[in-house]
């Protein structure tokens, strides 16, 4: 069995988990990726491709097995006339290590580790990627330590990152920043260094770990069958919950919401949790005290809009950035006033055209179809970021897009708030609370349902990748996930509409 980078982290969260993990990857077992991971998984790669195309005779090491690919690797660094290895493999002991690019140094002795980072990141002028631990450099300082293991020299660790500055029609050469982080990588070897023994020891054991509650295992791939799952209301439901609130209500001896005494919660100081507790204990769903005036102060009509965008790490757009969040579609469900029936909810919708930069049409589209009155509901913040930054950019649509801002009204927030039901399990998306609160209304039968799976078709849609019968459909299925979400509030309006009127 052998340890990666990945599984030796997960063990520092749950030793438990990275059991698992260690022993899924060894008999080929793998979590199911939505689309949406596949493309950031498949983006990652083809940046790896292109980052090696800056080393010239770089030598790869395609070897699938560990036991081949390190025996390939020494061979490899035993040839002095190779300067360059691409997916090099290093072991020592179980841990495991393949490092995207090592380069010899001009000596000879030593290598330099160049990791690369599918992030993009803007030199001149930016700041260093903070984090407690570096996250950037994790992978790399993985690759240090078990390289140092080895016996192999390391003269200079270094991060590629995807320029900030690249645009589509950038050369290729222009294509990455350099960062070095060999102190960094040096401090995280030597921390990684302290706990090897017991991580691995800990991993290679006959016995599966115990388990213990953390974070994570909201969204652990082995929760069912895991003890912790025996816990009923288990305290990481908590939304939004931190690692210093959690870690206290873990250190007062709390692991089920229900466990929490009265007074631990304090509303409206602490409402998420106080909401939460409340309802969980009482079994019935929680009412804030200002649900029905918030509600009423919509007003009418009603405009309930929603965004799809799309983010790529390589532009798509000749004036886009790397990973920058461009609009591409809008719903919008118009609703006369409470009394009007579904005949008399009007739909407006938006997509842009493939290959075409089309935000500030979408704008003049919206911002046509919106009114000058009534408010403007959302399920997120997006759309008022989004349309804040799109009344600084675009100075003749500015006078509209600044009134609209004046009207927004976030129902998840209102939701947060001043509304939970046991059923929500800690969650407030639209597409958990729906089942919940409008019964029958999903996104079960539809093609696109998720936003990443939206930003996979689209990212086809905007590069071009389509054939026109494709591409027609793959609209088609936008127009549906999009105007469903929009549906959606104002079916949980109606619903949120009738429970006030019960209060
Ligand atoms: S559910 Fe929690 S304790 Fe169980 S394996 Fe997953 S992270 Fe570990």
């Amino acid at each position: 069995m052998y340890v990666t980078r990945k599984i030796f982290l997960e063990a520092r969260n749950c030793m438990r988990k990275a059991y698992l993990m260690a022993r899924a990857a060894k008999g080929g077992g793998e979590e199911e990726l939505s689309r949406h991971q596949e493309f950031l998984i498949d983006s990652g790669g083809r940046i790896v491709e292109l980052a090696r195309r800056r080393f010239t005779g770089g030598v790869l090491v395609s070897e699938a097995s560990p036991e081949a690919a390190v025996a390939k690797t020494l061979e490899l660094i035993n040839d002095s006339s190779v300067r360059v290895i691409f997916n090099a493999a290093f072991t020592n002991g179980a841990a495991f290590a393949r490092p995207d690019i090592i380069e010899r140094d001009e000596i000879g002795d030593a290598w330099r580790i160049i990791d690369v980072k599918c992030v993009a990141y803007s030199k001149g002028g930016a700041k260093r990627p903070r984090g407690r631990t570096g996250r950037y450099f994790t992978e790399a300082a993985y690759a240090l330590m078990v390289m140092n293991l080895c016996g192999v020299k390391v003269s200079g660790v270094f991060v590629m990152f995807v320029s900030r500055r690249y645009r589509l029609t950038s050369p290729e050469s222009e294509m990455f920043t350099v960062m070095e982080c060999t102190v960094e990588t040096q401090k995280l070897a030597k921390s990684f260094e302290e706990f090897r023994l017991s991580i691995l020891n800990g991993l290679l054991a006959r016995e599966l770990p115990a388990a213990s509650i953390t974070t994570i295992c909201k969204n652990c791939i082995y929760y069912q069958g895991c003890p912790v799952s025996e816990i009923k209301h288990p305290v990481f439901l908590f939304n939004s919950i931190n690692q210093k609130k959690f870690a206290q209500m873990i250190d007062d001896g709390y692991h089920s919401i229900t466990d929490i005494p009265d007074g631990y919660f304090r509303y409206p100081a602490d409402y998420l949790y106080y909401i939460m507790r409340e309802s969980v204990k009482s079994g019935k769903s929680f009412i804030g005290p200002h649900f029905k005036k918030a509600l009423e102060s919509i007003c009418w009509p009603a405009y309930y809009l929603d965004f799809e965008s799309l983010a790529s790490v390589l532009p798509v757009y000749e004036n886009s950035l790397p990973y920058e969040h461009l609009l591409v579609q809008y719903s919008l469900h118009v609703k006369e006033s409470p009394a009007c029936g579904p005949e008399g909810v009007r739909h407006f919708e938006y997509i842009v055209k493939p290959r075409r930069d089309c935000r500030r049409e979408l704008f003049e589209s919206l911002a046509d179809n919106i009114g000058d009155t009534g408010s403007i509901i959302v399920y997120s913040d997006f759309e008022k970021l989004c349309i804040r930054r799109a009344a600084e950019k675009y100075p003749c649509l500015r006078q509209r897009l600044t009134a609209m801002l004046e009207r927004i009204f976030d129902l998840c927030e209102f939701m947060r708030r001043n509304y939970y039901h046991p059923e929500f399990k800690g969650l407030y998306s639209i597409k958990k609370i729906l089942p919940v609160l409008v019964p029958g209304m999903n996104y079960d039968a539809l093609a696109v349902r998720s936003g990443g799976d939206a930003i996979v078709k689209h990212y086809q849609l905007a590069i071009g990748a389509l054939s026109e019968d494709e591409a027609l459909r793959v609209k088609r299925e936008l127009f549906e996930y999009c105007s469903q979400d929009t549906l959606a509030m104002v079916r949980l309006h109606e619903r949120l509409i009738q429970i006030g009127a019960t209060l």
